[in-house]
């Protein structure tokens, strides 16, 4: 069964969705099989890999009129990567689902009925943490929290970090964070003192591994690659390589010691 990692925080435009799409992508391109799912009804992970947004994807699955595998396309630039795609269908999600009976586990049965097919499923959250964010939490192994460098950067931390503690006492006991990356780093004096403050605070969980602001890593959706087939010489496309390497090698050093 597929390891199922979240990419959550509920604030916008930290870099959510970059580091789902060049995580996922680099994880594939380094020899696992992976399912990204877009979760968010914005869906520019979907459009970020070059798939349409008018099509039924994560929202039809949750609301039980579409399989997961009937749905999840492939990449074409990617061998060992697939995508479950979002459409603006899915803001209407978190009130439908929350009058659905047993819907806490949605999302955990469409994985359910697929991660053997995967080595990774990351997911893509919303800037939310609503109904719909608590369901991808309830079915995750553990949450990856991009944290973006710029003032006040653990302000709003506490109250994501509150979320998963409910969901881990409620909902899904064995739920863990992976870590936290920073990203949209520039060398000053204001980036370096928050890349020290979340060490500080977090210890071993902040991942060593540096995200560096790169324009590269934005022009890269507009034409629906990931940052290691847009431009492979990109600042951005060694930094999500170097992250996606020192994922594996923690998750490595974590099925050895369970
Ligand atoms: P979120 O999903 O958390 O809302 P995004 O990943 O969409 O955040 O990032 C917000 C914006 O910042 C996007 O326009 C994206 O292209 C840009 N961006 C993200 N990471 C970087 C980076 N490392 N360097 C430059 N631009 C970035
Ligand atoms: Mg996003």
């Amino acid at each position: 069964m597929g390891k199922v990692v979240a990419l959550a925080n509920q604030k916008g435009g930290v870099g959510k969705t970059t580091t789902a799409i060049n995580l996922a992508a680099a994880v594939a391109l380094l020899g696992k099989k992976v399912l990204l799912i877009d979760a968010d009804p914005q869906a520019n992970a979907t459009s970020g890999l070059g798939f349409d947004i008018n099509q039924a994807g994560t929202y039809e699955c949750l609301l039980g009129d579409k399989r997961a595998e009937e749905v999840i396309l492939h990449s074409e630039d990617i061998k060992k990567l697939w995508v479950l795609p979002s459409s603006i269908n899915l803001v209407a999600a978190d009130a439908e689902l929350s009058t659905m009976e047993g819907a806490h586990h949605r999302m955990k049965e469409i994985i359910d009925s697929v991660s053997d097919n995967y080595d990774y499923i990351f997911i893509d959250c919303s800037p939310s943490l609503g109904f719909t964010t608590v369901n991808i939490l309830t079915a995750a192994d553990s949450v990856l929290v991009p944290v973006q460098c710029e003032y006040l950067a653990l302000e709003g931390l506490s109250k994501l970090l509150n979320t998963i503690k409910m969901i881990k006492s409620r909902l899904n006991p064995s739920l863990d964070i992976e870590g936290f990356v920073l990203t949209m780093y520039m060398r000053n004096r204001l980036n370096n003192q928050v890349v020290s403050e979340v060490r500080e605070h977090f210890g071993a969980l902040t991942y060593d591994t540096i995200i560096q602001r790169n324009i590269r890593l934005g022009e890269a959706p507009s034409h629906g690659k990931p940052i290691m087939l847009y431009d492979a010489s990109a600042n951005g496309a060694t930094n999500y390589l170097l992250l996606a390497k020192e994922f594996l090698k923690k998750n490595r050093k974590k099925k050895i010691s369970k």
